[in-house]
C-alpha cells in the first residue's frame, strides 16, 4: 500500500518512523516532510492545505492512505475534500471530518458538545463584541484567575490567564472589540480556573469503537520550572506516572466513551485520533480541549510504546475494524527532549549545521525543524530535533535522553532540562 503523510514535524517524523516498519507499506511519502522523513520516505514539497496539489499527487502516485499531522488541513475539511471528489472518496484519510473537526476549531463548539454529553470540564460563558458588558459582569462573579480563550485557533496563543480583574476586562475588549487575535477572537470563552496537574489522553477511533493509546505529559514552557513563553512543547514523558488505573478508568467512563458516543450522536464521523487535554482536579479528570490530532511531542513518546503494526492500526480505522484489534504496548517509559533554536518561541535564526546526530546510540532522533543544505542537516525551525529514549521509569528514560541531547550541537541549541519535575 502506498501512503501520504501530511506535515513537517517531529510528529510526521516520528509516523514515518512508525509507519515504514510495517512490511505492508511500498511506498511511503512525506508532505513537505523534512531532513528526517527524508532518509525514509520520499518528500514532496507540497504544503498541507495545497488539496488541489495533493489530489494530483495522490493520483499520481496510486496512494491509497493519507495521515494527516496537523489540524490546520482538517479544519480546513480536507477530510471532505477527499469524499466529495469522485476520484478521491475510495481512499482513506486518517483525521475527521471538518465538522467534527471543529471540536479544535472553535473552543465554544467545544465546550457545547461537552455540555451536551455531560463530559466534565470548567464552567464557562461565551461572549461577542455585541456582549462585552455582560462579559465584564460575568467576570466580576469569578475568582481569579481568569481564564480567556479566544474561540478560534490562534496558534496556542489565543489562552490568557490573568489574575487581576481591570487586566482580565481590558483583555477581554482587546479580544473582542480591538480583534487583538483576529476573526479567531470575535468570540471568547470565559472559563473558571481549574487547579490541578495536566496531562493529555489520546483516542484512536473510527467513529464506531475507540483504542485508548497511552498517556503523556509536555512540557509547553520555555523556561524551567514551567516559566516563560509558551512553545509548541520542549519535551514529553509516556506514561504518566500518576494516571494509575483507577484515575484511567474515571478517564475512560467519564470522558473518552461519552466523547466518541457524543461524536456518534451528533452525526459527526471520526477517523483518526482524538487528544484529550485533560487536568486532574482533587482525583477528577476535567477536559481542558480537545485537538483533532495528536500532539507533538506527545506522538514521539506515545507511537514508539505502541508495538502494533502501524498500517493494521490505520487500516482498521479506515474500515472501521478497529473492534477487531487489540491494542499491544511496551510498559517500559518514553521519554523526548527537544532541542530549540536559540531565541525560540521569539524569533530566531535557521539554517544552522547540525553536527553528531551519528553519534546517538540506544535514542530514537526524530527531527522537527530541519532540512538539507549542500547535504548537511541544517535548522529550519524554532523546534529542531527531538531525542526519544526508554526505561524502566521516567527518569532512566530521560537521563539517556539527556545523554544524547549532549552529543547534538548546534549554534544556539537550547533544550529544557529539568522535565518530569513536577511528576
Ligand atoms: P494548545 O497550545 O495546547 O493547543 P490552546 O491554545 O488550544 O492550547 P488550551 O489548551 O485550551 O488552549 O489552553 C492552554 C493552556 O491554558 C492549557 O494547557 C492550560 O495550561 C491552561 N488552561 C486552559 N484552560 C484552563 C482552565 N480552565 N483552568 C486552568 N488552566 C487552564
Amino acid at each position: 500500500m502506498n501512503i501520504l503523510i501530511l506535515g513537517s514535524g517531529g510528529r510526521e517524523h516520528t509516523f514515518a518512523w512508525k509507519i515504514a516498519q510495517s512490511e505492508k507499506v511500498s511506498k511511503l511519502f512525506v508532505a513537505p516532510g523534512n531532513a528526517g522523513t527524508n532518509k525514509i520516505a520520499t518528500n514532496v514539497p507540497i504544503g498541507v492545505n495545497d488539496f488541489e496539489e495533493i489530489k494530483t499527487l495522490v493520483l499520481k502516485e496510486n496512494i491509497q492512505l493519507v495521515v494527516v499531522g496537523p489540524e490546520d488541513p482538517l479544519v480546513n475539511g480536507i477530510h471532505d475534500f477527499f469524499l466529495d471528489d469522485n476520484e478521491l472518496k475510495n481512499i482513506a484519510v486518517i483525521g475527521p471530518e471538518k465538522l467534527a473537526a471543529t471540536l479544535e476549531g472553535s473552543k465554544e463548539f467545544a465546550k457545547e458538545f461537552m455540555m451536551r454529553h455531560q463530559i466534565p470540564t470548567a464552567q464557562y460563558k461565551s461572549f461577542t463584541s455585541e456582549t462585552v458588558k455582560d462579559g465584564f459582569k460575568f467576570l466580576e462573579q469569578l475568582n481569579p484567575p481568569y481564564v480567556l480563550k479566544a474561540d478560534g485557533l490562534a496558534a496556542g496563543k489565543g489562552v490568557v490567564i490573568l489574575n487581576d480583574l481591570d487586566d482580565a476586562k481590558n483583555e477581554l475588549k482587546s479580544m473582542l472589540v480591538d480583534k487583538k487575535f483576529g476573526s479567531a477572537s470575535a468570540t471568547v470563552v470565559i472559563e473558571e480556573f481549574l487547579d490541578g496537574i495536566e496531562l493529555s489522553v489520546f483516542v484512536l477511533t473510527d467513529g464506531d469503537s475507540y483504542k485508548v493509546l497511552p498517556t503523556a505529559k509536555d512540557y509547553k514552557r520555555i523556561g524551567e520550572g514551567d516559566t516563560g513563553l509558551n512553545t509548541g512543547g520542549m519535551g514529553a514523558i509516556s506514561p504518566v506516572p500518576f494516571a494509575n488505573k483507577a484515575f484511567m478508568d474515571k478517564i475512560e467512563q467519564r470522558i473518552v466513551k461519552p466523547t466518541v458516543e457524543g461524536l456518534k450522536k451528533d452525526n459527526m464521523p471520526y477517523k483518526g485520533f482524538i487528544f484529550i487535554g485533560l487536568i486532574k482536579v482533587g482525583d477528577d479528570p476535567k477536559v481542558i480541549e480537545y485537538n483533532v490530532r495528536m500532539g507533538d511531542p506527545e506522538t514521539e513518546v506515545v507511537l514508539p510504546r505502541i508495538q502494533n503494526d502501524m498500517v493494521d492500526l490505520l487500516k482498521a480505522v479506515a474500515d472501521q475494524k478497529l473492534a477487531d484489534i487489540e491494542l499491544q504496548l511496551d510498559e517500559r517509559t518514553a521519554t523526548t527532549v527537544m532541542t530549540v533554536s536559540g531565541g525560540y518561541p521569539g524569533s530566531y535564526e535557521k539554517g544552522k549545521e547540525i553536527s553528531g546526530i551519528e553519534s546517538i546510540e540506544d535514542s530514537l532522533v526524530f527531527h522537527a525543524g530541519t532540512t538539507l543544505k549542500e547535504g548537511k542537516v541544517v535548522t529550519n525551525g524554532g523546534r529542531v530535533m527531538a531525542i526519544t529514549s526508554f526505561g524502566s521509569d521516567f527518569k532512566t528514560a530521560l537521563s539517556k535522553s539527556y545523554e544524547n541531547v549532549a552529543k547534538l550541537s548546534f549554534e544556539g541549541m537550547n533544550y529544557r532540562k529539568d522535565l518530569g519535575f513536577d511528576l
